[in-house]
């Protein structure tokens, strides 16, 4: 089958590669129809990660299933599905509890929780940038689709990742009707973060980046765009919310996170996120704060150790909640959402490529190229 290949540091092909087959029992097997590039593939594509040359990459998936195995009960063969990009068990002690992005079982490695497609550190898993791709415990990790999923494709890929990613930003941070909320970062996360804030009722949701394209389309959703190479961020939030500062934060940037110079700060949006919040406000951060460094003999990168201002934080009495999303935790209501047409969340799309030029995709979200902000691969072409 075609695969979009990891090969090093800003290097992925397309190349022929093993077809995906069923393994075990619980497995299925889907045909990709769509294919997203993620914020969280440039970990590994720009080299911070020790990923092995060889891997197919892709987290974010959705297809038809062609094929299951002898123990599944529920999904069945024409059903178009989309993936949580945690895969997990349904049955371990993570699991029971609806944290899927923590399960126990598919690591493969006891001392680690939560694994995920076509990533480092997170299970031996093969990506779904491919033609084909091998679900384990299919019956638990497929979202079986509306019958309309084939024609809305670029709405429904959105439930495999960053639509309850950012959804989970705003649960982390505790939003609810007639809050002020302020997300770092206008990426398909942080983007997802202000259309999940809204569908909450948020009374005023305020986005900052710098990028002129990402900021219109939080426009575009009535949020207020911050143009942090104008100004003090801080400052414009504190205007917006009388002096007091939102009720609300969600950091949607990560360990990339920089300043308008283009020097890196992994603590400059936590920091001005402790800021920009009120005292007793609360902080969702679902941004990647660890990643493996190649260089380093330790196998967690330290720079995960994030020296925000804690001093601060602890004054002003904040909470702060983080980690991955448990996507199937909202998969199946934000699913009801789009369905209903309450969330069309493929506004945020901007190029939609055939899998063979993956690459060119790749190269020009990763230099967040002005109007390339979500890119979708369709193996079909
Ligand atoms: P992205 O890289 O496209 O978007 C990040 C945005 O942050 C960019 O637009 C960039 O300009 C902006 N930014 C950089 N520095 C900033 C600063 N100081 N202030 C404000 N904005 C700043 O990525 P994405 O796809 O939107 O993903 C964002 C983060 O979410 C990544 O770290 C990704 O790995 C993570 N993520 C987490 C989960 C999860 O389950 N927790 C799931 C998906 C993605
Ligand atoms: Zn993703």
């Amino acid at each position: 089958m075609k695969a979009l290949v990891y090969e090093g540091p800003r290097e992925v092909v397309v190349r022929d590669m093993p077809d995906a087959r069923i393994e075990r029992p619980t497995d299925v097997l889907v045909r990709i129809t769509t294919t997203n590039i993620c914020g969280s593939d440039l970990h590994m594509y720009e080299g911070r990660t020790d990923l092995e040359s060889g891997r197919i990459l892709g987290h974010e998936n959705m297809g038809e299933v062609i094929e299951v195995g002898d123990g599944v009960d529920r999904v069945r063969v024409g059903d178009m599905v989309s993936l949580p990009f945690n895969i997990s068990c349904g049955f371990c002690r993570n699991c029971e509890h609806g944290l899927t992005g923590f399960c126990l079982t598919t690591p493969d490695d006891p001392t680690m929780a939560g694994a995920a497609y076509g990533f480092a550190g997170m299970g031996p898993y093969s990506g779904g940038q491919a033609e084909f791709l091998r679900v384990p415990y299919g019956d638990h990790n497929c979202l079986v689709l509306p019958e309309d999923a084939a024609e809305r494709q670029s709405d429904y890929t959105m439930l495999s990742d960053v639509f309850p990613t950012g959804w989970h930003a705003t649960q982390l941070a505790r939003v609810e009707p007639g809050d002020t909320v302020v997300i770092y970062g206008a990426g398909p996360v942080g983007l997802m973060a202000a259309l999940s804030a809204t569908l909450k009722s948020a009374a005023k949701v305020m986005v900052v980046d710098r990028h002129p394209d990402r900021l219109a389309l939080a426009e575009q959703i009535g949020a207020i765009s911050i143009d942090d190479s104008k100004g003090s961020p801080v400052d414009r939030v504190l205007e917006e919310t009388k002096g007091l500062g939102a009720d609300r934060g969600c950091e949607c940037v990560g360990y990339q996170a920089h300043d308008t110079q283009g020097n890196e700060h992994p603590n400059l949006t936590l920091n001005r996120l402790v800021d920009s919040v009120k005292f007793t406000g609360t902080i969702g951060v679902v941004g990647v704060f660890v990643a493996q460094d190649p260089k380093s003999p330790d196998p967690l990168y330290k720079e995960g150790e994030v020296a925000f201002d804690y001093g601060r934080f602890w004054f002003k009495g904040q909470s702060i909640g983080n980690g991955q999303a448990n996507v199937k935790d909202y998969n199946r209501q934000l699913c009801g959402l789009i369905e209903q047409g309450k969330a069309n969340p493929s506004w945020i799309v901007s190029h939609e490529l055939p899998l063979d030029r993956a690459p060119e995709g790749y190269r020009h979200f990763d230099a967040r190229d002005d109007g390339w902000t979500k890119v979708i691969l369709h193996p079909e072409g």
